[in-house]
């Protein structure tokens, strides 16, 4: 069984360690440097001298997601929403890939489910899988709202709109 870290452990208004969160939850040095490495960590680091610093605020916040995403894994056209509580499919159109000069990205996208705009923190190793993922669930939405269309189908809303901003 996966075990489940407690995000609350982490204070929200003080930097960490490689080692010091490492202790706080009784784990490897290198399990966290696998956090950091593969799972999306390297988004809470604020310093990348040695020793490497890591933002409290954003240790919890990337716990709670990567959690959330372990326990319904996500497809890999999907982001967790966390208040829909499971995987969702996003917007056509509302798909976005933030980047730094540093190996992680955010993969950002407005949930089909409840509007609400989804963060996944992934790493640039990343990019063009997910890029192609996201663009083909985009494609292929557009395509079954153009099928209920020729059916005779009212659009929805949404997708009026979104094609009026384009
Ligand atoms: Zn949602």
């Amino acid at each position: 069984m996966q075990r489940k870290y407690d995000y609350r452990r982490v204070k929200a208004n003080r930097p960490y360690t490689v080692e010091t969160l490492a202790e706080l939850y009784g784990v490897k040095r290198t399990t966290v440097r696998d956090w950091i490495k593969k799972h999306g960590l390297a988004n809470a680091i604020i310093d990348e001298k040695r020793p490497m610093l890591l933002k409290g605020v954003l240790i919890r916040l990337w716990m709670k997601d990567w959690q959330a995403r372990r326990k319904s894994t996500c497809g890999e056209r999907e982001i967790y929403c966390v208040a829909c509580q499971r995987p969702q499919k996003i917007k056509p159109g509302t798909f976005r890939i933030h980047t730094s000069n540093t190996e992680k990205i955010t993969v950002q996208g407005v949930c089909y489910g409840c509007n609400r705009t989804l963060n996944r923190f992934d790493v640039k190793a990343n990019q063009a899988v997910l890029e192609r993922h996201f663009s083909a669930n985009h494609q292929m939405l557009e395509e079954a709202l153009i099928e209920q269309n020729s059916k005779g189908l009212a659009p929805r809303n949404d997708y009026v709109q979104h094609r009026k901003n384009r």
